[in-house]
């Protein structure tokens, strides 16, 4: 058998409660008091066996957690000393053997004994922040354990597993406290119910100890030693000590579809009449004790301020849903993610909001507008004041306003111009559009991921082009008055492998076979502003910002392949990965389809990416000025010509412009 020590996991608002007791309530009175502290398992792979201290340590009252990971309480110990040399004096090696020999005298008593003592000492330099501690958990080292069986608890179970997970049930909802510095319950053998340690004192025959142990991996936690120990020491059962039975649950405890997942529980069979707790000159051996005995120390400087302390709350919201729900989850991925959004308006406020609420940290707004007195009602990062005096720059305050919400983020915007096809560029504004294209291609090489997010069509084209000639994952997302588009473009040319991908994905303009024009000549007021149900932005935002999410879950990012049959569509442990969805509000649907890339198309064809290499300055201006050239580059003009019969007719699919580019293929 191998064992791990504890590994203390201590939360920052032990700290910051360490800190406020210690001036409100201790003040210099440093006589020894409890804490709790707790183990749990997480459902995920653990490497260290952990030993929890957060805010709670301090309450008298062990709350239970209802809803988590089943969590095991023991009171231990503890001291915070005034002075460091105080702190340095107590001998923590003798409280060590105090602390075996209270054990072994009490082990021999017939009642519940309290396997789990420990003992912190710290020392809390407040002006400075700085706090020593050691915390010591004395655990015995036992020679001779003789395993006779050990066998998953599954296999061991067989038929009895749905009554075994009923009483296990039972045993957590009604024993936590019980368990509290013991880890195991008694369970008679043959119909696996709980027994009262009064009854169990009466008859010790047939029984099964039931063991938490705190570490999810194949090594026990030292803590198990002591569970031995009591079991020699106790002169009661002697002469059954040739063959104990135990049921160590090494699992989270989180029920899921009413039953407990116990794939990492084991069931043992121990030989423990040969076993013996090992002494060395008078002493006993105390597991682990050079790793208990090492001082830390924790500067928490950094940590007192409340912009951190809001980044620890973030963090662990965000992380509990991966503990609680899905322990897949790879939050890192996610929140490293730059994030470009183009448009910062109804659509570009609430997905940036959606964003941080997923741990995002960098996201970077462009935008030409200013805040209107129409805006701040429906885009949820401006108020009244923006609006006023001629209204502020959208990106700018969108970038300000989201460092407000939360201080962490790394936010910038950029009041930018995009360059569009059938926008004419005088003489004199060629300068102007040049730097606007330039630096729109720098955000763009230096972000992961773009969103387009923009009112017109033709302002999507220039960052689609760009995307994917920098090889970056690009969405596009769309409104008109009731419905909603959302594309996940297809990978970038850069990186795709068809052998890899499958059939390429189609981009936005995939589906069609004109080139951008200018959709703002010739339209009344209602058809230049967006004119949409309020509620719109929200949800196509909410959609969007879930599909990234999954997206980057999935091993292939935009290379993952999509179909025209659902359930064929590639899954990751959020779901599936449709390439676009249209939504609808006036029958509350929202439905997916699938579109091939278009070799010829206008935006993310190899001809259009080539042109742009060979040269962007005259390739962008001739766009800019004459958006037919880009059907001469991309080979339209010639396809059309040949081949009239053959091309599909655009399918108008609502009427609305915004959203009838796109032809589905189904
Ligand atoms: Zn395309």
């Amino acid at each position: 058998m191998q064992f791990i020590p504890f590994s203390p996991l201590i939360d920052i608002g032990f700290w910051s409660q360490l800190s406020k007791n210690k001036i409100e309530i201790y003040k210099l009175d440093d006589g020894e008091r409890s804490l709790l502290v707790k183990t749990k398992i997480n459902p995920y792979q653990e490497k260290t066996s952990q030993l929890y201290l957060d805010i709670y340590a301090f309450q008298d009252e062990i709350t239970l957690n209802k809803s988590g990971p089943f969590e095991i309480y023991s009171r231990i110990q503890f001291q915070n000393y005034n002075t460091i040399e105080t702190y340095q004096e107590f001998d923590h090696l003798n409280y060590v053997q105090l602390t075996f020999k209270k054990m072994i005298e009490s082990f021999s008593k017939d009642e519940k004994p309290n396997l789990f003592q420990g003992r912190m000492s710290i020392f809390a330099d407040l002006k400075k922040y700085l706090f020593y501690y050691k915390l010591v958990v004395p655990q015995f080292q036992i020679e001779n354990i003789q395993n006779i069986i050990q066998k998953s608890l599954t296999d061991y179970l067989g038929d009895q597993m749905q009554l075994f997970q009923q009483q296990l049930s039972l045993i957590i909802q009604q024993q936590q406290k019980e368990i509290s510095n013991t880890s195991f319950v008694i369970l008679r053998k043959e119909n696996l119910q709980y027994v009262q340690f009064d009854e169990y004192q009466k008859n010790k025959q047939d029984v099964i100890f039931l063991y938490f142990d705190s570490y999810n991996q194949s090594q026990l936690n030292g803590q198990f030693n002591n569970f031995i120990a009591y079991l020699i020491t106790n002169n009661s059962i002697k002469d059954q000590l040739n063959n104990i039975n135990i049921i160590v649950i090494k699992d989270a405890l989180t029920i899921n579809k009413n039953q407990f997942s116990l794939k990492n529980s084991i069931y043992l069979e121990l030989n423990l009449s040969e076993s013996k707790i090992v002494e060395q000159n008078g002493q006993y051996k105390a597991f682990n004790i050079e790793g208990y005995l090492q001082e830390k120390k924790i500067d928490l400087k950094s940590f007192m301020d409340e912009q951190s302390l809001a980044r620890e709350a973030v963090d662990l919201n965000i992380k509990l849903m991966k503990w609680r729900l899905l322990p897949e989850l790879d939050l890192e991925k996610v929140q490293t993610q730059k994030v470009l959004l183009i448009g910062a308006g109804t659509l570009g406020c609430q997905l940036a909001r959606n964003l941080i609420g997923w741990g995002i940290r960098k996201i970077t707004f462009v935008d030409y507008g200013k805040i209107s007195y129409s805006n701040p009602v429906r885009q949820s990062l401006y108020d009244f004041e923006d609006s006023t005096k001629g209204g502020r720059p959208k990106a700018e305050v969108a970038a300000e306003k989201l460092k407000k919400i939360f201080p962490d983020i790394e936010s910038e915007g950029y009041q930018l111009q995009i360059p569009m096809p059938g926008h004419f560029v005088t003489e004199l504004q060629v300068q102007q559009t040049l730097e606007s294209f330039y630096k729109l291609s720098e955000l763009v090489s230096t972000h992961d991921a773009v969103f387009l997010l923009t009112d017109s069509r033709e302002s999507r084209w220039l960052p689609t082009v760009l995307s994917n000639a920098y090889g970056k994952m690009c969405f596009s997302v769309a409104l008109g008055f009731d419905s909603f588009l959302i594309i996940r473009h297809g990978i970038s040319l850069k990186k795709y492998n068809p052998e890899i991908h499958g059939e390429r994905l189609a981009c936005y303009f995939c589906n069609d076979i004109s080139s951008p024009g200018n959709s703002m000549k010739d339209r009344t007021l209602d058809q230049q502003c967006t004119v949409t149900r309020p509620g719109l932005s929200f949800l196509a935002s909410a959609y969007s910002s879930e599909l990234f999410v999954s997206l980057i879950h999935s091993p292939l990012l935009d290379g993952t392949p999509a179909s025209d049959n659902t359930e064929q569509l590639q899954q990751t442990d959020l779901g599936i990965l449709p390439h676009f969805l249209r939504g609808q509000l006036s029958d509350f649907e929202v439905r997916l389809f699938y579109g091939r890339a278009f070799k010829h198309c206008v935006a993310c064809s190899q001809q259009i990416l080539d042109a742009l290499e060979k040269n962007p300055q005259q390739f962008l201006l001739e766009a800019l000025n004459r958006p037919d050239v880009l059907q001469d580059i991309s080979g339209i003009t010639e396809e059309l010509t040949q081949n009239k019969q053959e091309i599909h007719e655009i399918q108008d699919i609502d009427g609305d412009d915004e959203c009838s580019v796109l032809q589905i293929i189904s």
